[in-house]
C-alpha cells in the first residue's frame, strides 16, 4: 500500500471535479488528489448536451454561468477551439401560461445584465429559417449563448490539472473512505491517502458517499436522456433551440448531426442501476414533438440515443460548500441537470473558499445561496425537479 498526503482530496473526477482541481491549482493549493472508481466523463458530464445558456431563473446562476463562459472561452481556445462555440440560444413558446414566464425572465435577464432579445414569428423566422412559425409563438434569443463539449472541457480542466501537479487515481473501486485521526483517509487499490480537506464531486453518486459517512444532505438522482440525429436534410449550423410547448430542446452537433432531448423522468433513481440506454418512447417523443416545428425532423435518421444521471435538490439550487457538522468536509454537487454550465465558475468560487475558509468571509458570501447549510433538520426525500428553467416560482413545467 502506498500512503500519501494531501491538502485536498477530491471524490469524482467529472467536470465540477476536474474544474476544481483546476482552480486549486491555479490557487497553489497543494498537493491535491482526485479519485474516480471510473474515469472522468464517465459520469452526467460524458453524457451531457453541452448547452451553455445565460437565460436562467436567478441571479447566482446567471453570474457563475457568466464565469464559466470566459473560463470555457479561454481554455477552448488554448487546448482545443472546437471545444466551444457560440451559437446562441432560441427559446419559444405559444401557451399563454408559459408567456407570461417568458416575459417575465425577460425583464429580471435583463436586470442581471443579460442581453435577450424578444422575438416574434418573423423574428423566430430569422433565427431557426426552416421552423414553421405560422402559427404566431413568441420566443426569446441569447446571441451570446454557447455550446461546449462537456466531456473535452472536463479533460482540458483535468489536463491543465495535471500539468500542475494535480495526481488522478483513476479507475479503481473505493476501499474506504472515512475520517480517521483529524484528517479525511481514502483508500482505493494500492493507495491510501490522508487530507485534511476532502471534497464530494461525485455527482448523482454523492448522496451514497454522504449518506456513508453520516453526513447525508437533501439530493435525489433522476434519470434524463438525449439522442443524437441526423435531419434530412441536415441544417449545417443553427442555434440551439428550445421549444418550451413541448419541454424539447436541440443543439447543433459536427457534421449536420443535432443532439437532443427532454426524457427527464422525474423519479429517484439509483445512478449504480440505472439503465444507461434510451426508453424506445423517448425517441419516438422527439420524432413527434419536434416535427411539429420542425418540418422533416420526424424522418431525421437516429444515430445514437442514451440517458444519463443528474441530481437534483429541494430547492433546484446546487450545494456547494462546507458540510454541516464534518470537519474538512466539503460539496460541490446537486446540479439539478445544468451542471455543465455551472461547473467553472461554481468551482472557482468553491477553490477560493478553500483558500479562505472563513464563514462569514468574501469567498462564502460568494456561494451564499447554495451552501449547504441552508438545509437543516434531518434530511426528508422528495419530488425531483427540473432545474433548467425559467421560472423562479413552483411550476416545474417551465
Ligand atoms: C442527457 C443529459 C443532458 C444534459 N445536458 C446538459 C446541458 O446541456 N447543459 C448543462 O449544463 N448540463 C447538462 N446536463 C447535466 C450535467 O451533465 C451535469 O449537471 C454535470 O455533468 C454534473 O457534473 P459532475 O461533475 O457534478 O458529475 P458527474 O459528471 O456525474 O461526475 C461524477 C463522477 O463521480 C464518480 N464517482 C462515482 N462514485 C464515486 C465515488 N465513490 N468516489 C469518487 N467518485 C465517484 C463517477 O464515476 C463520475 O465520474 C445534462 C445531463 C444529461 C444526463
Amino acid at each position: 500500500m502506498t500512503a500519501s498526503r494531501a491538502e485536498v482530496v477530491i471524490l469524482g473526477a467529472g467536470i465540477a471535479g476536474c474544474a476544481l482541481a483546476y482552480h486549486l491549482s491555479e490557487l497553489k493549493v497543494g498537493p491535491v488528489v482526485v479519485y474516480d472508481p471510473q474515469t472522468p466523463g464517465a459520469g452526467a458530464t460524458g453524457r451531457a448536451a453541452g448547452i451553455v445558456t445565460e437565460q436562467l431563473w436567478n441571479r447566482w446562476d446567471v453570474e457563475v454561468t457568466r464565469e464559466s463562459m470566459r473560463q470555457y472561452a479561454a481554455l477552448s481556445a488554448r487546448w482545443d477551439p472546437s471545444a466551444y462555440t457560440v451559437n446562441g440560444f432560441v427559446r419559444w413558446a405559444r401557451d399563454p401560461a408559459a408567456l407570461s414566464v417568458l416575459d417575465r425572465a425577460v425583464a429580471r435577464l435583463r436586470e442581471w445584465g443579460v442581453a435577450v432579445q424578444e422575438l416574434d414569428a418573423g423574428g423566430l423566422t430569422a433565427r431557426v429559417p426552416w421552423g414553421d412559425f405560422d402559427d404566431r409563438p413568441r420566443g426569446i434569443w441569447s446571441p451570446g449563448d454557447a455550446v461546449v463539449t462537456p466531456s473535452t472541457m472536463g479533460e482540458i480542466f483535468a489536463e491543465s490539472a495535471r500539468q500542475a501537479g494535480v495526481e488522478f487515481v483513476l479507475g479503481t473501486p473505493l476501499g474506504r473512505f472515512a475520517r480517521s485521526d483529524s484528517a479525511w483517509e481514502l483508500e482505493a487499490g494500492n493507495r491510501n491517502v490522508r487530507a485534511s480537506t476532502a471534497v464530494i464531486a461525485a455527482g448523482a453518486w454523492s448522496k451514497a458517499l454522504l449518506r456513508a459517512v453520516g453526513h447525508p444532505l437533501p439530493l435525489s438522482p433522476y434519470r434524463t436522456q438525449a439522442a443524437v440525429l441526423r435531419p434530412r436534410p441536415g441544417p449545417e449550423v443553427f442555434p440551439s433551440v428550445h421549444d418550451i410547448d413541448v419541454d424539447v430542446y436541440a443543439r447543433p452537433e459536427a457534421r449536420g448531426r443535432v443532439l437532443a432531448g427532454d426524457g427527464t423522468r422525474l423519479v429517484e433513481v439509483d445512478p449504480e442501476r440505472f439503465n444507461p440506454g434510451a426508453d424506445d418512447s423517448f425517441v419516438a417523443h422527439l420524432a413527434e414533438t419536434f416535427e411539429r416545428r420542425l418540418p422533416g425532423w420526424a424522418d431525421a435518421e437516429l444515430v445514437r440515443a442514451w440517458a444519463g444521471v443528474c441530481t437534483s435538490t429541494p430547492d433546484r439550487r446546487p450545494v456547494v460548500g462546507p458540510v454541516p457538522g464534518a470537519d474538512g468536509l466539503y460539496a460541490i454537487v446537486g446540479f439539478n441537470g445544468f451542471g455543465v454550465m455551472r461547473a467553472g465558475g461554481t468551482a472557482r468560487r468553491l477553490a477560493d473558499l478553500l483558500v479562505a475558509p472563513d464563514p462569514s468571509g468574501r469567498a462564502a458570501e460568494r456561494l451564499g445561496p447554495v451552501l449547504p447549510s441552508r438545509f437543516s433538520g434531518p434530511v426528508r426525500d422528495f419530488a425531483p425537479r427540473p432545474g433548467f428553467t425559467l421560472d423562479d416560482g413552483d411550476d416545474p413545467r417551465f
